[in-house]
C-alpha cells in the first residue's frame, strides 16, 4: 500500500509536530538514500522537532529580553578590565547563583563594561533556557508609574514580574521621589527569593540612600537586594574613552 505524503504530514501537523512535517519529504527522500533503520529514522524525525522547538524557544526568549545590543561574555576583554578575574568570569558564566536566587551588583564608572556584562550574563542565561528581561532604571520607574493607564506598560511589568533574571541597567542615575521609590520597593519585593536581579550602578550602595531619599524604603530595598548578593567592583578603567573614535589624527 503506498502511502501519500500528504497523509504523513497531515497526521504530524495534527501532532503538533509543525516543523517536522514541513522537513518530512526531505527526511524521508534523505532516509531512503542512506538506508536508513526504523530506530534511526524516528530518532532523526524526533531530534528536528526537538531542535526546531529549542531555536524557537531561544528567539522567544531573546524577544522578551529586550536588550538594547547583542554583546557576548566571549567578547569581553579581560585584559581591558582587570579588575574582574578569569574566575570570577568563569563564575557569572556558569549561572550556579542564578538557580540559587543570588543577586549581582555590578559597580563601575561609565565605560567600565557594566551594561556589556549584564547582557553577556544574560545572553548566556537564554541559551540555558532561563527568561530574561533588560530594562533601563529609567524605563522601569516610567513603566511602573503609569502601570494604571498605560497597556504596553502592564504587559511589560507582567513579564518583568515573572522573569527568572532581571537586569536593571543603570540604577540610582536620577533621584527618585518617594512615591517611585515606593514602586521600586514593591517590585523588588515580589522578585524577592523567585528570581534573580543584576543591577547595575556607577554610585555605591552607601550612596543610593540619598538618591532614593526615604531612608526607611532604601533600607528596605537594600535589605532584599543585600541578601544574597556577589557585589563585582569594576575599576576605573574607561573601555569607551580608550576606543573613542577622534577626529583628530592625535
Ligand atoms: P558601562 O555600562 O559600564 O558604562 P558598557 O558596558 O556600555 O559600559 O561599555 C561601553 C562599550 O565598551 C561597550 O561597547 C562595550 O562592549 C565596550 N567594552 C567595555 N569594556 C569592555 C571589555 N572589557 N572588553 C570588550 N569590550 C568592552
Ligand atoms: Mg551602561
Amino acid at each position: 500500500m503506498s502511502i501519500s505524503i500528504e497523509r504523513l504530514e497531515e497526521n504530524l501537523r495534527q501532532l503538533r509536530l509543525v516543523e517536522t512535517a514541513k522537513e518530512l519529504a526531505n527526511i524521508l527522500k534523505d532516509a531512503e538514500r542512506k538506508s536508513l533503520t526504523y530506530r534511526e529514522l524516528i530518532l532523526k524525525l524526533t531530534s528536528y522537532e526537538l531542535q526546531k522547538r529549542d531555536e524557537k524557544n531561544i528567539a522567544r526568549l531573546l524577544n522578551w529580553a529586550r536588550f538594547p545590543y547583542l554583546k557576548t561574555l566571549n567578547e569581553f576583554d579581560l585584559s581591558k578590565q582587570q579588575s574582574l578575574t578569569k574566575r570570577q568570569l568563569k563564575e557569572l558564566e556558569e549561572l550556579s547563583w542564578l538557580e540559587q536566587m543570588f543577586n549581582i551588583i555590578l559597580l563601575g564608572p561609565p565605560g567600565a563594561g557594566k551594561t556589556h556584562l549584564a547582557i553577556g550574563i544574560g545572553l548566556e542565561a537564554i541559551q540555558k533556557g532561563f527568561q530574561v528581561a533588560f530594562v533601563t532604571m529609567g524605563d522601569l520607574v516610567y513603566m511602573l508609574k503609569n502601570e494604571e493607564y498605560v497597556k504596553s506598560s502592564q504587559v511589560r511589568l507582567k513579564r518583568i514580574r515573572k522573569t527568572d533574571l532581571l537586569i536593571i541597567d543603570d540604577l540610582m542615575y536620577m533621584a527618585m521621589d518617594q512615591r517611585e521609590a515606593n514602586f521600586l520597593f514593591h517590585l523588588i519585593n515580589h522578585l524577592y527569593e523567585k528570581s534573580s536581579i543584576i543591577l547595575t550602578s556607577n554610585k555605591s550602595p552607601e550612596q543610593w540612600t540619598e538618591l532614593i531619599g526615604d531612608e526607611g524604603i532604601t533600607t528596605a530595598i537594600l535589605d532584599r537586594l543585600l541578601h544574597r548578593v556577589e557585589v563585582i567592583n569594576l575599576n576605573n578603567d574607561s573601555y569607551r574613552m580608550k576606543h573613542r573614535e577622534s577626529i583628530f589624527n592625535n
